[in-house]
C-alpha cells in the first residue's frame, strides 16, 4: 500500500489533469476531504497498511472519479472560501463565486452607520448575508431563498451569529419590513445559454434567469422599492452584458444614483441604486 499511493498519486494527478489547470492543488484538497489529514501530507507517503487507511484511500478514490466526471470540486469537499471564511456547500446551494465579494466589498466600504437593516435575496449557502453579518454585529440581516435546502445550508453557516434571520420566500412576496439596504446576486443565465450545459451540476433555479436571464432582476426592482426607506441602497450582481438592460430597468422604476462597477476580470458585475 505504501508503494501504491505513491503511483495512486501520480496516477490521479495524471487524471486530474484532463479536467483541471491545477490538478496538484485539486489532489491535495481531495485527499485532505477523505482522510481529514492536512493538505501537506498529501505529498508524502503517510499510508500505512491498516483498515482505517485503506477506507480513507477508496474514499479518495472515489472522489477523483467524481472529479473526472466533472463534478466541481466544492461540492465533493463539501466546502468553498468566501470572503473571510469556508461556506459549506450542497448541489442544493450555488458555489460562491469570487466575483460575488465585490457585493460584500462595495457594502462594507459604502456604509458605516450603525444599526443598519439589511436584505440579502436568494442567499444560497449565504455567502453574502453571512459574511456581512459577520462584518457587522450591530446590523441585522435577514436572508432569504425559495429552497428550504439552501436555506438549511445557510443556517448551518450561520452558527454562533446572532444577527441574521432566514425565510423561506419568493424575492420579496411576504416580506413587509423596510431595510436600509438590499442586496442580491440572482439567477441570471439566459434559459438558451450553452454555458448552462458546462454547470449541470449546479442548481438550475440559482442559475437561470428566464429568456433573457433579467426576470429575477425585474421582480426584484419591482418590489424593492416598497420594501427600501427612503433613499435606501438596491445592490445587484448581474451577467457582464447585462448592464445597460438593469441600468434601464432601474430608470423605469424611478431608481436614482446609478452606479455600475466592474469585478477582477474588467467586467461589468455589480450595480448600485438608490430608492
Ligand atoms: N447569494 C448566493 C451566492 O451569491 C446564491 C446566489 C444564487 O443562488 N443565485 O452565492
Amino acid at each position: 500500500m505504501t508503494s501504491g499511493i505513491d503511483e495512486f498519486r501520480q496516477e490521479s494527478i495524471k487524471k486530474l489533469a484532463k479536467i483541471s489547470s491545477e490538478p496538484l492543488r485539486e489532489y491535495m484538497e481531495l485527499f485532505s476531504a477523505a482522510t481529514g489529514l492536512s493538505k501537506a501530507y498529501a505529498l508524502t507517503n503517510i499510508f500505512e497498511v491498516n483498515s482505517e487507511k485503506i477506507k480513507n484511500f477508496r474514499l479518495l478514490e472515489e472522489y477523483i472519479a467524481q472529479r473526472c466526471l466533472g463534478m466541481p470540486l466544492p461540492y465533493i469537499t463539501g466546502t468553498k472560501g468566501f470572503w473571510k471564511k469556508d461556506f459549506r456547500v450542497t448541489t442544493d446551494t450555488l458555489i460562491p463565486r469570487p466575483e460575488t465579494e465585490l457585493l460584500v466589498e462595495l457594502i462594507l466600504s459604502e456604509h458605516k452607520r450603525k444599526n443598519l437593516k439589511v436584505l440579502d435575496l436568494g442567499t444560497g449557502s449565504g455567502a453574502i448575508g453571512i459574511s456581512i453579518a459577520e462584518e457587522m454585529p450591530d446590523w441585522t440581516i435577514t436572508a432569504t431563498d425559495m429552497s428550504l435546502l439552501a436555506l438549511q445550508t445557510a443556517k448551518i453557516n450561520s452558527r454562533g451569529l446572532k444577527n441574521i434571520n432566514f425565510v423561506q420566500c419568493f424575492w420579496l412576496n411576504s416580506i413587509g419590513a423596510s431595510f436600509d439596504i438590499i442586496v442580491s446576486n440572482p439567477p441570471y443565465i439566459c434559459r438558451n445559454d450553452p454555458h448552462l450545459e458546462n454547470l449541470s451540476f449546479e442548481p438550475r433555479i440559482a442559475l437561470e434567469g428566464g429568456e433573457d436571464g433579467l426576470s429575477p432582476a425585474r421582480e426584484i426592482i419591482r418590489r424593492a422599492k416598497i420594501n427600501l426607506v427612503e433613499k435606501g441602497h438596491l445592490y445587484l450582481e448581474h451577467g457582464h452584458n447585462q448592464r445597460d438592460d438593469v441600468v434601464q430597468i432601474l430608470r423605469e422604476h424611478a431608481f436614482f444614483k446609478i452606479n455600475s462597477y466592474q469585478d477582477l476580470a474588467g467586467h461589468d458585475r455589480v450595480i448600485r441604486a438608490n430608492s
